[in-house]
């Protein structure tokens, strides 16, 4: 038998952190909790760490750390709370970190581990695209695992083990195209928070699921693909595939394609991540494509998604683009999400911010940061009253 190995998942109350937990809880000799952090549903988390035997509760918000102390109270559970605290507590030694907050958020705890070298399991994909280069710069120096959990990026991942990524002609990303893929861009300009978050094919958190339904995941992902595998921007396609079967392609210079297909259920990628480089049970249902039938493609209309248009032009411009993109996108998600604006002010505002000038290209962590922060005030600069 051997020795259970270490985990701290960071958004451990989230859609990612449940189905980690899940996996975790299928195999629970062969796993050892440290730290579990939220940003403020102490509940929920007592709950989690309770149930894990966590070394660690973390509330980002501090003003709940006073119902997390109460709840863990007498459960030799400690309870922290505050920035400060959920970066200490990512630095806990840990055999894998599983980055899911949800956000810019996440950026400063998933930099801590990091730096720390740890193995760092990546959902949490808005910190990989603010940060591009300091954190690909950070996970050279401190010599850090990072293991992509995004069901396209492990796809990837996975697509070119064992093969050179100078052997590449073409990474493929897949899109489901979001809920709303058919819809006309009159009927987008109606289309609500309700309907945006009814994803077909995945059940996921509320931001990522609108980032679904306006493409800007997708876009987001291109950039996050363009720092995990390093091939350029030219050789990296977007193709919408509704069925969510086959998550991402690599086409080789011989012609050969090697394709991940799998359930859409999250807990694929992950057990992928926590497992490298073996292979561990999950309880998905094998795939069973003649029950499926058809595997369609098209190209993306980015007339209708622009969003995916605009990722790329801050790919290829780098610096604070990527950031600034970020920012203003987590911004206007939520003002729609708040009935605030329309849903598509939401690339409209990503899009204007961005063309209002970018500052230099950030070269630290705390520079990032304060690209994320001014960028968060123009992007609120430009909402507007909905209809
Ligand atoms: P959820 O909204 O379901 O969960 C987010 C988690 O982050 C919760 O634990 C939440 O705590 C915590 N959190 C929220 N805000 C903060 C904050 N300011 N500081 C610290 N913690 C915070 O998100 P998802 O699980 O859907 O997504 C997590 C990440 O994974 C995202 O980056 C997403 O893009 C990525 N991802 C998600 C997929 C999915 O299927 N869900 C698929 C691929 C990638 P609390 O509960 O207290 O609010």
């Amino acid at each position: 038998m051997t020795a259970p190995r270490s985990i701290s998942v960071l958004g451990a109350t989230g859609s990612i952190g449940a189905s980690t937990l899940d996996l975790v809880r299928r195999n629970r000799a062969d796993w050892q909790v440290v730290a579990l952090t939220a940003n403020c549903q102490a509940k929920e988390l007592t709950a989690l760490a309770r149930e894990f035997g966590a070394s660690v509760a973390v509330v980002a918000d501090e003003s709940c750390l006073p119902e997390l102390r109460e709840a863990l109270a007498g459960s030799g559970i400690e309870a922290a709370g505050g920035a400060a605290a959920l970066v200490e507590a990512a630095t806990r030694p840990a055999d894998v970190t599983v980055a899911a907050i949800v956000g810019c958020a996440g950026l400063a705890p998933t930099m801590a581990a990091i730096e720390k070298g740890r193995t760092v399991a990546l959902a949490n994909k808005e910190a990989l695209v603010s940060a591009g280069e300091v954190m690909t710069a950070a996970v050279a120096r401190s010599g850090a695992t990072l293991l992509p959990v995004d069901s396209e990026h492990n796809a990837i991942f996975q697509c070119l083990s064992g093969n050179s990524i100078a052997d590449v002609r073409w990474i493929t990303l897949t899109a489901s195209g979001g809920p709303f893929r058919d819809w006309s861009l009159e009927r987008l300009q109606a289309a609500t928070p309700a309907e945006a978050v009814k994803h077909p094919n995945w059940s996921m958190g509320a931001k990522i699921s609108v980032d679904s339904a306006t493409m800007m995941n997708k876009g987001l992902e291109f950039i996050e693909a363009f720092h995990l595998f390093p091939v350029g921007v030219e050789r990296l396609r977007i193709i919408v595939h509704p069925q969510s079967i086959v998550h991402s392609m690599v086409e080789y210079r011989d012609g050969s394609t090697l394709a991940q297909l799998g359930p859409s259920d999250m807990r694929v990628p992950i057990a992928s991540a926590l497992a490298y480089p073996a292979r561990m049970n999950t309880p998905c249902a094998p795939l069973d494509l003649a029950a499926i039938g058809e595997l369609t493609f098209r190209q993306p209309d980015e007339v209708r998604f622009p969003a995916t248009r605009l990722a790329r032009e801050a790919a290829v411009a780098g610096g604070a683009a990527p950031a600034v993109l970020n920012a203003a996108n987590e911004i206007a998600v939520a003002a729609f999400l708040d009935g605030q604006i329309a849903f598509t002010r939401i690339v409209q505002c990503a899009d204007s911010v961005l063309s209002r000038g970018l500052p230099p290209p950030p070269a630290s962590l705390d520079e990032v940061i304060a690209v994320d922060l001014e960028a968060r005030i123009r992007a609120r600069e430009t909402m507007e009253p909905v209809r």
